[in-house]
């Protein structure tokens, strides 16, 4: 296959060239933000906050590159905090322009946002009362009534619809699976050139969300990159969450599961439900403890046509399992005498109910916490995966005596295998394919593959990059 020659030689004959500017996700998986320049119009795709290593985290803190109130609009690909978590604070500092997302998203947004606002200020009032923050006192980066000011500027799009963001810049979503209401981005820009965002990219088989679509036309590419190196486990989920609920109920432990409010959690709870129902696992309470999770499952109600359950197993998941809402049943469930099962949010330990979960049950060895979808360098997650004895939570050591497991069957993204299935329904070559949204591995093995596989041109941008594009 020809590959085309890269935009952003020419640059020096044609200095107003569109512009592409890497603000987050390049070289991690988290803080996407990505900044289009063509002609007057800003317009940024995705505004997430930066999670994981504390060096990341560091960076919400930074100023914007950019003045927020030169932007005209945000057009979001799917409700993540990684790709929306900044924007309370992007309208803090000025920017008035429309957030436009999906229905779905929207409504997720709407629950996600005043959340994220809401744990900051509990673990900023948390570090000032016991005394263990670095700062004094400790900030919240927003708080919860900054979210919900954020919300206003939202505006719901059709899939499958040309919408002017602005100025020169119009955009149509697709399909992305993932998780409810996610999206694919196809932008037309002023020359007639386009780019896409990939997004956060589903399976091709998940059972709950659709299929990612296809088959783009496009000209540059922005492709994320999350398992780009490794293909998922073909181990079959429901089988292991069979095993290890059975092995821990015998010890009479209680099976912990932190997992995304958002996505895994319904799909954790729709595979435990139908393992109840048909007697494959003792008849045993099953929590689900994240406020966020309760409200999420009712949007599945809600959208319909936007998942593949039914809406019949829904209303069962929502009868049969425990929904826990106030903060002192949530307290009380640390003191839980198994057998049981607690599901309960940020799927990678960095905030949330979970935490208090993780400190009261992670030091007894009948316990096992299960992990079940990615977990960023630097979280608690991946520490504990990676075998860590002991993790810090809310400024104090916890042992990690329980047993614990990994389903990698489980994520929300495509593996490598499916993003480069994916690609090769493309009507043809993008100019440039940019990787993303990868730890530096993951996206340096994409490209190899990519480029090796279908003789693509593709590059690995770096924060701050800025791309040229024709
Ligand atoms: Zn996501």
């Amino acid at each position: 296959m020809p590959v085309a020659p890269r935009a952003h030689r020419f640059l020096a004959h044609y200095p107003d060239l569109m512009k592409l500017h890497f603000l987050g996700a390049a070289g991690t998986v988290t803080g996407s933000k990505y900044l289009i320049e063509d002609a007057d119009t800003r317009v940024l795709v995705d505004c997430g906050l930066f999670q994981g290593y504390k060096n990341l985290r560091k960076r919400n803190w930074a100023p914007f590159p950019v003045d927020p109130s030169s932007i005209d609009a945000v057009v979001v690909t799917h409700a993540h905090l990684d790709h929306t978590g900044y924007l309370p604070l992007l309208v803090k500092k000025g920017f008035s322009g429309p957030i436009y997302a999906t229905a779905p998203t929207k409504a997720l947004a709407g629950i996600l946002l005043p959340d994220s606002g809401r744990i900051q200020e509990e673990d900023a009032e948390y570090a000032n009362k016991k005394g263990f923050s670095k700062h004094s006192p400790a900030m919240p980066l927003y708080t919860e009534a900054d979210a919900v000011a954020s919300l206003k500027q939202f505006e719901a799009v059709d899939l499958h619809t040309d919408t002017r963001a602005a100025g020169s810049v119009s955009f149509r979503y697709l399909r992305a699976g993932h998780i409810l209401g996610a999206a694919i981005v196809r932008m037309q820009l002023s020359r007639g050139s386009s780019l896409s965002f990939s997004g956060d990219l589903g399976r091709s088989d998940d059972p709950v969300m659709p299929r990612p679509e296809g088959a783009l036309e496009t000209d540059y590419l922005v492709c994320e990159s999350t398992y780009g190196n490794r293909p998922h486990d073909p181990e079959d989920v429901r089988t292991r969450l069979k095993e290890i609920i059975t092995t821990t109920a015998d010890r009479e432990g209680i099976v912990l599961i932190p997992a995304f409010a958002v996505g895994r959690s319904q799909t954790v709870l729709a595979i435990i439900h139908s393992l109840m129902e048909k007697g494959e696992i003792p008849n045993l309470p099953v929590y689900l403890n994240s406020p966020m999770a309760v409200s999420t499952t009712d949007l599945y109600l809600r959208f319909p046509h936007d998942h593949l359950l039914g809406p019949e197993e829904m209303r069962e998941i929502e009868r049969d399992i425990h929904l826990v809402r106030s903060v002192e049943e949530s307290k009380e469930l640390n003191y839980l005498k198994g057998p049981g099962v607690i599901v309960s949010a940020s799927g990678m330990l960095t905030g949330g109910r979970v935490l208090h979960h993780l400190a009261a049950m992670a030091p007894n060895p009948n316990n096992t916490l299960v992990l079940v979808g990615y977990q960023a360098g630097g979280t608690r997650g991946r520490r504990i995966l990676d075998g860590e004895t002991k993790v810090k939570v809310h400024g104090q050591w916890v042992p990690i005596n329980c047993q614990v497991e990994d389903i990698g069957g489980l994520s929300a993204h495509a593996d490598a295998d499916e993003i480069v299935r994916w690609l090769a329904t493309f009507e043809h070559a993008p100019l440039t394919t940019f990787l993303t949204h990868g730890e530096p591995d993951s996206s340096e093995a994409l490209r190899v593959r990519i480029e090796h596989d279908l003789g693509w041109n593709v590059e690995t941008p770096v924060l701050g990059e800025v791309a040229h594009l024709d």
